[in-house]
């Protein structure tokens, strides 16, 4: 774990907006990156998930401008851009190399424009510590918070789902990933101290309490592979699993049961990919009980039941994740480990987790057998759980 303390995100967000723009932002917002305790590639099927907002954020500062210009400044990659008007967005150029993260922040733009929202000339920072690239939500937090900025600064009456149905959008449409809505939804709702269960088509969102930090720790190993998400192999498998859901011909994998996936003997691997959304979202079911009943045990069964099938069936694991998972697994309940698998979408980023918070030494233990194996350290960190978006009262704005 990181010895270093680092300067909080709220504090780099308002003074990078000073050195890039001059002067305090009229508005600053926050919201979290997410873990998914189970329930990984079910999205995009109408599945169910269970999220966790954690106490990672990025934020957003923000302030409308005088020069005309829309300009984003990212103080985690010290990138400056400068987007289009987002009127026009939908058929301006996308933003490629070293500033193409910031077709996230236009995305966000034009999603207000398209509601009729008159979007005037902004100037806008980032400083996350969602790191970025890992399986955290790094994406939606950058895209939620700058819309809850933007809603606040332009007296827009935008929050909750319909926000993140326009973080979603940015996303897929600007930012070149086809993601679902678990995301951004998580970040735009979360609760402290609960994770969510979202059925992913109604959007029915319902907490479910998640035992205090003081009782059960939430480690985040970070396997040091770091694969954006736009380089192909999450649209692969997005359509990998439409695909199955038309040879299986339901419109979504998720209006089918395993009986019936036996009897239609698809080509194996839609067979596979759709054993792994099946089984998946019945087990998201299940480890929401579990969690409910405080039944940590059962729980973990479940994750690992998770990694499993995300190995195996849906093959977006790596040698990395794999590691760390069977080192967290050797430890097991007796040496304090209810659970682990791998979050966010996979083909590299991060493992969670869960142990007993009064054993001391897993996270070290886990981490040292990583190393043995890869002959490179794996970073690690403790999480907790953690609001959704919100403003932050500029009373409450740290002197910077
Ligand atoms: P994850 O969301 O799991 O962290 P993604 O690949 O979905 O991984 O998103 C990571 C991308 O989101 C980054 O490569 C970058 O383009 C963008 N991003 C996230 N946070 C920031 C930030 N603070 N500043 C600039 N870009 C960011
Ligand atoms: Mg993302």
């Amino acid at each position: 774990m990181s010895a270093t303390t680092k300067v909080p995100v709220a504090v780099r967000a308002l003074e990078s907006f000073a050195r890039r723009f001059g002067g305090r932002p009229a508005v600053l917002a926050r919201a979290p990156g997410r873990v998914t305790l189970i329930g990984e590639h079910v999205d995009y099927s109408d599945g169910l998930v269970l999220p966790m907002s954690i106490d990672r954020d990025c934020v957003s500062a923000v302030r409308v401008s005088n020069d005309g210009r829309w300009r984003a400044w990212s103080d985690d990659l010290q990138s400056l851009a400068e987007l289009p008007d987002p009127a026009t967005a939908s058929t301006a150029p996308r933003a490629t190399g070293a500033s193409a993260w910031s077709n996230l922040a236009l995305g966000v733009l034009a999603g207000f424009a398209r509601e009729g929202v008159r979007v005037p000339p902004l100037e806008m920072a980032f400083a996350s510590d969602v790191p970025l690239g890992a399986g955290l939500s790094s994406s939606a937090a950058l895209t939620v918070s700058l819309a809850t900025a933007v809603a606040e600064a332009l007296s827009a009456p935008l929050f909750g789902i319909p926000l993140a149905r326009m973080c979603q959008e940015a996303e897929s449409e600007f930012g070149g990933v086809p993601c679902g809505m678990l995301d951004p939804l998580a970040s735009a709702l979360g609760r402290a101290d609960h994770a969510m269960l979202i059925d992913c088509r109604s959007l029915d969102v319902r907490f479910v309490p998640f035992p205090p930090a003081a009782r059960v720790a939430l480690l985040v190993f970070d396997s040091g592979v770091h694969r954006s998400l736009s380089d192909g192999r999450y649209a692969e498998r997005r359509h990998e699993v439409e695909d199955a859901a038309r040879a299986a011909g339901v419109g979504m994998l998720r209006d089918l049961d395993e009986t019936k996936l036996r009897t239609l003997k698809l080509p194996a691997l839609f067979e596979r990919r759709a054993r792994h959304v099946v089984r998946e979202i019945q087990r998201v079911q299940l480890a929401a009980n579990a969690l409910r009943r405080d039944d940590m045990e059962l729980f973990g069964l479940f994750m690992a039941q998770s990694h499993q099938s995300l190995r195996d069936d849906f093959a977006v694991s790596t040698p990395e994740l794999d590691a760390l998972v069977d080192e967290a697994r050797a430890l097991g309940t007796a040496g304090g480990v209810y659970g682990a698998r791998l979050t966010g979408a996979g083909f590299g980023g991060s493992v969670i987790v869960l142990a007993d918070a009064a054993r001391t030494g897993i996270g070290e233990r886990i981490a040292a057998g990583f190393e043995r194996r890869f002959k490179r350290p794996a970073s690690w960190q403790r999480v907790s759980s953690a609001p959704g978006a919100a403003v932050i009262p500029a009373a409450r704005w740290p002197a910077a």
